[in-house]
C-alpha cells in the first residue's frame, strides 16, 4: 500500500449515459436538458458525443425512455 490509493469511480448502475450526467453535467439545468421531450434524442446525442464522450444514440434513447439500469433501480 506504499501508493496513493486509485481513486476508481464505481459504476452506478450499469447505465452509460446515466453515468456521463453525473460526470459532466455541470448543474440541473444540464441534467434536465439531456432528457427533454424537447430535444430529440438525435440531437443530445450529437452534443454528447462532441462535448462529453462518445456514447450509442441507443443508450441515450434507453435512457430517456427509461428504460436503462437508472430506473430499475439495480445497483
Ligand atoms: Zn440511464
Amino acid at each position: 500500500m506504499g501508493k496513493l490509493a486509485q481513486v476508481v469511480k464505481p459504476k452506478p448502475n450499469g447505465c452509460i449515459f446515466g453515468d456521463m450526467i453525473e460526470r459532466y453535467a455541470e448543474d440541473d439545468e444540464d441534467r434536465a436538458a439531456v432528457i427533454s421531450p424537447n430535444v430529440t434524442a438525435a440531437a443530445v446525442w450529437k452534443f454528447v458525443s462532441q462535448e462529453w464522450e462518445q456514447v450509442g444514440l441507443t443508450t441515450v434513447k434507453a435512457h430517456r425512455a427509461k428504460e436503462c439500469a437508472c430506473f430499475r433501480g439495480v445497483a
